[in-house]
């Protein structure tokens, strides 16, 4: 093994990895699954979601963020981390306006998978309702703020991947909100339906116009398999 390899485990299981890599990282490549939402794997990671909170040494890290280093030991799959996970997404719920059945990205929404795989099956909390926009003036996408999770992906996928400014976010909290850069609208932005920050978000909230059920409901991604499952198969190959 070479003398630049990182060694520490994950739910006690020992793991491989490279220096510089993040605890996500390395989960990956070795096949465990640790929840995320803000996370993805081409762009630079922004902390935000917190679903992907584990223990590194008895304390609550970001695994997105949290940097490898030799003997960390690391909790991941425990009844009290996936608890706090449910909550998050719990929050998520009730803080945006989700109506499955009616959704297109229903069956491939990350949202969607990670509660059903963290065992949500309906909020406890009292939904907001909060009135949010619909902004469907470009031509090529839709941006449906009711389903925003306010990940921060398609901001960083325009700024780092597609070299634009097309998203972003005012206030703070409760009104936190996601913007666009032209008050007229995404109609009015350099968005098209080639950009990355078009196709990354996990939700059904920015979505390419005219491709809608494509797919069937019942063959979508996570029809299929729970969510995750991609990273799990890895497990027996490495
Ligand atoms: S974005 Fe996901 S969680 Fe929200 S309504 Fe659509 S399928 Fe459901
Ligand atoms: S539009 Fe989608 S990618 Fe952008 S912040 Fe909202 S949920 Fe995240």
């Amino acid at each position: 093994m070479s003398k630049d390899t990182i060694t520490f485990t994950i739910d006690g299981a020992e793991i491989n990895a490279k220096p510089n890599q993040t605890v996500m990282q390395a989960a990956d490549e070795a096949g465990i699954y640790i929840p995320r939402l803000c996370y993805h794997k081409d762009l630079m990671p922004g902390g935000h979601c917190r679903v992907c909170t584990v223990k590194v040494n008895g304390r609550p890290q970001s695994a997105c963020t949290f940097p490898v280093n030799n003997g960390i030991v690391v909790e991941n799959d425990t009844e009290e981390l996936n608890a706090l996970r449910r909550n998050i997404v719990e929050f998520l719920f009730v803080e945006g306006n989700h109506f499955c059945p009616s959704c297109e990205t229903s069956g491939n929404c990350e949202l969607q998978a990670t509660a059903y795989r963290l065992g949500l099956l309906a909020p406890q909390l009292p939904y907001l309702n909060k009135e949010r926009e619909l902004d469907a003036s470009n031509k090529e996408v839709y941006l449906d703020r009711n389903r925003c999770i306010l990940c921060g992906r398609c901001v960083r996928a325009s700024k780092q991947l597609d070299g634009k400014n097309v998203f972003g976010f005012e206030n703070r909290g409760i009104n936190k909100r996601l913007t666009v850069d032209s008050p007229d609208g995404l109609g009015e932005t350099s968005l098209t339906a080639k950009d990355k920050a078009a196709s990354i978000c996990p939700t059904g909230c920015l979505v390419v116009k005219r491709q809608a059920y494509q797919t069937p409901v019942g063959k979508r991604d996570y029809d299929k398999t729970p969510i995750g499952s991609d990273i799990e198969r890895k497990k027996a190959t490495v």
